[in-house]
């Protein structure tokens, strides 16, 4: 017996097995109650071999790390995300943020001063809500600031471009040029479907570019927290870098892709396995219902409280859009659909229904944002097994103008968290970055507290769908890797599981709402293995234990 003890004790822990130890650890688990533990013990796979509660003995291992009483929480997965794009938009133009029409042209004229031989000037981040006049900007306000070469600069929704008449001219577009079906072209900007007229005049970038905006976005996102992405829009271009990126061995955020449209089908013509240790995989193909909000896109039931003369846009017919996405069901994909306004989400509910019919259960039809719902509809999803991926930062930076938008009578069903868990549907977070920070600690946040992270408005913006913080966190890990069918590799901290954690300054359980959107990231890990820390210099000056 002792014998039989002592080989058991010798036996279970392989040499090269990692201890980590003295955590204070927090995560959600399947009923979206919060759970803690103390330890995590790794194999040298990189998986879990087991958890450590307060109450057990320490295991043994051959290497012992000291958390130091620091927060541990599974890493972070975004569900809906544009990875390449995110790296773009760090090494373009930035302009979000700017509060004025002035400012947004001198950030144009510093950058365009600073990049004397970029031939395209690209960026994007600008919203006109955002200023006093709230007017759009026209081809004019970038011609007064650079004229020689193109200018194009996408609104912070991605749904429209306003570009210089150099753009213009190189698109071979003019004034008198008609608005292609489903989009609008007025004074340079580009909404919709017109943006493509632009889009097909710029060079595309290359195998070096996308690489370098590859690896700036694993940088930002990993410094976030964030270990795993629903890479939503995926070109077969962003695939490549994907997979050349997965053969150098420096992918280390997981990504879940959805390539962009049946065209998609042509290069990667089925769902690929887990490659590259479970970094890469193929797993949807990607769809758009309708537009957005922002540029009176989305698509409605009823007409826009603020342009009573329009319901939006539709995209495709239900007999066009059905036909879609049983293509790509029928190659074996898992469909991720765009669907904003309460018309666009009526659609897709529609059609998933049908292809439920046709292909069974488990087949977690997607619908991206799920903005604006019309209430009745929200109890169709479960049956049909449709997963509501939503981006809780979208409800703080939209909610004004979706009261204006919509008016004020119109706003159940909106943003409707809590009512779609009510209804025994599945609820995936994300942010939808680069639309908005990847950063998912404003998410949890503004998920618990219908709050933007000054606070407003005070009590929340309809706070009957605020979360549970347990809740939110589930969203945000197990929700996103079921969302993605990776919950059997990612999503908690269990054994089996990858080590995939990050180690935060503060205790979301012991925070408000305002503290936990401003939680800093010290560690990140993927596999076992630390992958990013936060410089001593920018050391936290906050503790929440
Ligand atoms: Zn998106």
């Amino acid at each position: 017996m002792f014998l039989a003890l002592t080989a058991a004790l010798f036996a279970s822990p392989a040499l090269a097995d990692t201890l980590i130890t003295n955590a204070n650890g927090v995560q959600s688990d399947q009923a979206g109650h919060i759970t803690h533990f103390t330890g995590i013990l790794i194999g040298d796979d990189g998986k879990i071999v087991r958890m450590v509660n307060a109450t057990e003995a320490r295991p043994r291992a051959a290497v012992t790390i000291d958390a130091g009483g620091r927060t541990i929480l599974p890493g972070l997965i975004d569900a809906h995300g544009h990875v390449t794009d995110l790296g773009f938009y760090a090494l373009r133009l930035n302009v979000t943020g700017s509060k004025s029409l002035a400012e947004l042209q001198q950030r144009l004229r510093d950058y365009a001063a600073a990049h004397p031989d970029v031939k395209w000037i690209q960026g994007g981040g600008w919203n006109q809500e955002l200023w006093p006049d709230k007017k759009f900007p026209t081809a004019a306000d970038l011609d007064a600031i650079v004229s020689g070469r193109p200018v194009v600069l996408e609104r912070v929704d991605g749904h429209a471009v306003v570009v210089n008449s150099a753009a213009m001219r190189a698109a071979g577009v003019t004034a008198a040029t008609p608005a292609p079906h489903g989009g609008e072209i007025h004074d340079g900007v580009f909404v919709d479907a017109a943006r493509g007229l632009i889009a097909r005049a710029i060079p595309a970038p290359s195998q070096a570019e996308l690489d370098q905006a590859l690896a700036k976005a694993q940088e930002i996102l990993l410094g976030y927290g964030v270990t795993g992405v629903g890479s939503m829009s995926t070109s077969v271009a962003d695939w490549n870098a994907f997979r050349r990126a997965g053969e150098a061995g420096t992918l280390n955020v997981r990504l879940m892709s959805y390539l962009l449209g049946v065209e998609s089908i042509k290069a990667v013509p089925h769902p690929t396995p887990w490659l590259y240790g479970d970094r890469l995989r193929a797993v949807g193909i990607k769809f758009f219902a309708d537009g957005a909000l922002g540029s009176r896109g989305a698509w409605l039931k009823q007409p826009y409280a603020d342009k009573p003369d329009s319901r939006g846009l539709q995209f495709h017919s239900d007999a066009e859009i059905l036909a879609l996405t049983d293509q790509a069901a029928a190659a074996g994909f898992q469909i991720a659909t765009h669907a904003i306004g309460d018309a666009a989400n009526a659609q897709m509910i529609s059609t998933y229904e049908q292809l439920s019919h046709k292909y069974g259960r488990d087949r977690r039809w997607r619908i991206e944002h799920f903005q604006i719902v019309d209430p009745a509809d929200i109890p169709r999803l479960a049956p049909a097994g449709i997963i509501a991926s939503m981006q809780p930062t979208h409800q703080t930076s939209d909610r004004l103008m979706a009261e204006a938008r919509l008016g004020m009578n119109r706003l159940a069903g909106t943003y409707a968290w809590q009512s779609v868990l009510k209804s025994g549907a599945k609820l995936a977070f994300g942010t939808d970055f680069p639309v908005e920070s990847p950063n998912p600690f404003p998410g949890l946040s503004a998920a618990i507290s219908r709050q933007d992270m000054n606070g407003q408005p005070p009590g929340g913006w309809i706070p009957s769908e605020r979360l549970t913080l347990g809740q939110a966190l589930r969203a945000y890990t197990r929700g996103a890797a079921y969302a993605g069918f990776a919950e059997d590799k990612i999503g908690s901290l269990e054994p089996g599981k990858y080590a995939d954690f990050i180690i935060v300054d503060r205790d979301p359980t012991k925070v408000d709402a305002q503290s936990l959107a401003r939680t800093q990231v010290l560690e990140t890990w993927v596999g076992g293995k630390k992958v990013w820390s936060r410089a001593p210099s920018a050391s936290p000056t906050e503790r929440g234990l």
